[in-house]
């Protein structure tokens, strides 16, 4: 899980804008880029978070300047299956590079390349990607549904990924645990507190005060997820 410790928040709020902090044990030095409408604070995993505090603000005019001369995120919607296009994946975003091939999508460090026969057109593409981010969202959900399930000492009869519009996941009767596959676009952090909330149903089949004692004990972060949903989630759960 998750640390709460400042030296680990993902994001840092500067003049009501979110900077993502990503920290890389090989980068030497503090800087800062835009992409996609997203300030990034790329720093040595050592540095501290009020180091990171202090650089970000240093530098406000230069970002604030970015943004305004770069196009903003584009709503998930609006994301196409195009050369250079990002898209995004657990909080990332992330490049789509074509190559004309045998069918095949692979992710390498923060590109995602994707080979196609040339006969392909956009949507076609579209429809490939989606059911790739389908496949990984099933991957990664599973995975942190195996690991909090041991925390707990209750698992899922079964996962099941599901297009819903209007939830991020569900919990049934029958012990199965249903979750959006579009959960994967969000921060990881925001996703493991979905896969706790569901979890947490199969002790508490509502959302009593007990329910949230056992979801706040078992994942300290989150008020911050809840408020991070409330905020950012209808961008990602409308669309793509
Ligand atoms: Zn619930």
């Amino acid at each position: 899980m998750r640390k709460s410790s400042p030296l680990s928040a993902p994001t840092l709020t500067i003049a009501g804008h979110d900077l993502a902090i990503k920290r890389h044990p090989r980068r030497r030095r503090l800087s800062l880029r835009v992409r996609a409408g997203q300030v990034e604070v790329l720093a040595p995993t050592s540095v501290a978070f009020a180091q990171l505090k202090q650089f970000a603000n240093k530098h406000q005019a230069w970002w604030l300047e970015a943004l305004r001369s770069h196009p903003v995120a584009q709503p998930i919607a609006k994301r196409v299956a195009e050369e250079g296009a990002f898209w995004p994946l657990l909080g990332n975003e992330i490049q789509l590079s074509f190559r004309v091939g045998r069918r095949q999508i692979e992710l390498c460090d923060q590109q995602l390349i994707c080979q196609f026969p040339q006969p392909d057109n956009a949507q076609v593409r579209y429809k490939h990607l989606q059911a790739w981010w389908r496949e990984y969202a099933y991957q990664h959900l599973s995975q942190r549904t195996q690991f909090f399930a041991q925390a707990l000492g209750e698992a899922p009869s079964e996962i099941q990924i599901k297009t819903y519009r209007a939830r991020w996941g569900s919990c049934d009767a029958r012990r199965r645990i249903q979750y959006n596959w579009k959960l994967i676009c969000l921060p990881s952090w925001v996703v493991d507190y979905v896969v706790v909330h569901e979890l947490c149903h199969l002790k508490q089949m509502n959302h009593s005060p007990a329910f949230w004692q056992l979801v706040n004990r078992l994942y300290p972060d989150t008020p911050q997820a809840k408020a991070w949903l409330k905020q950012h989630g209808h961008q990602y759960i409308h669309q793509l």
